[in-house]
């Protein structure tokens, strides 16, 4: 059996164990493939991202512990690129992961997980309130990353929804909403690229389900895209957070099959 986790982060951005330890907590969890996806230099618009400087060391790292582990998991070399941040060839990476962390209130690029107050701050003094005009920025964001054709992976498509699991923000079945999202999903299945299912949040103690929300992952399954499963882990013991659950959301919602990492790209794997 196939297990997977293409979008962990380690010390060298705002991931708590090194590439070892999270490598030998995967092949404890019986992970046979493990991607590494620290946040791509983004300065100066954050603080959790790996340092210019250390691009080099994080790649090198990555490629010596291939070679260590060989014979016990798969390990593959990624990067999250912010929306904002620093592009890259693809040829130096196995893949990229797109994603939106910060909007622009049209002043200032704002982060929208960082917490609930600060959330509803952005919303009420960048968008006067209207959740919808913050949906709308942040996608347009989002569509820097769809037009990249270095990017295979759109991360936690929407993580605006982080702080809104109560729906106190906007009701998730909102029909305008719903709308700006499927336009967006047709994009990005249009553009080939892979919908990760994202459980970070989860681990976290934010949410109590996965990135996209379940109208949209019935979504993209009846539009035929393609998605994998990550959990954005941040410490080795939430390598696997959610996962069982997970798969079960994702065949209910009509999937058959996830995308999986191989040495020449991503192949279709029946779940
Ligand atoms: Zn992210
Ligand atoms: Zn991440």
């Amino acid at each position: 059996m196939i297990k997977q986790n293409l979008h962990t982060h380690s010390i060298y951005c705002d991931g708590q164990d090194t590439i070892d330890e999270m490598v030998e907590m995967a092949i404890a969890k019986k992970f046979t493939v493990l991607g590494f996806s620290s946040h791509g230099p983004n300065e100066p618009n954050d603080d959790y991202s790996l340092p210019a400087e250390f691009l080099a060391s994080y790649i090198q790292d990555v490629h010596r512990a291939k070679q260590k582990y060989a014979d016990k998991i798969k390990i593959y070399l990624g990067i999250e690129q912010d929306a904002l941040g620093q592009r890259f060839d693809h040829s130096i990476f196995d893949y990229i992961i797109g994603s939106v962390h910060m909007v622009c209130d049209g002043k200032n690029y704002l982060p929208i997980d960082s917490s609930k107050q600060l959330t509803l701050k952005i919303i009420a003094e960048g968008y006067g309130g209207d959740f919808l005009a913050f949906t709308q920025s942040y996608l347009k964001e989002m569509q820097k990353l769809i037009d990249d054709p270095q990017v295979d992976i759109i991360g936690h498509f929407d993580l605006i929804q982080k702080f809104n699991e109560d729906q106190s923000m906007i009701a998730f079945d909102d029909p305008i909403y719903l709308k700006m999202c499927h336009d967006a999903l047709d994009l990005i299945i249009a553009n080939d690229k892979i919908i990760e299912v994202n459980t970070g949040a989860i681990a976290r103690g934010y949410r109590k389900s996965p990135y996209p929300d379940v109208n949209l992952l019935r979504y993209i399954a009846k539009k035929k895209g393609m998605i994998c499963l990550n959990s954005d882990c941040h410490d080795r013991h939430y390598l696997d957070c959610y996962y069982d659950e997970s798969l079960e959301l994702i065949k209910e919602c009509g999937f058959t099959h996830l995308l999986i990492m191989h040495d020449d790209g991503f192949k279709k794997t029946a779940i």
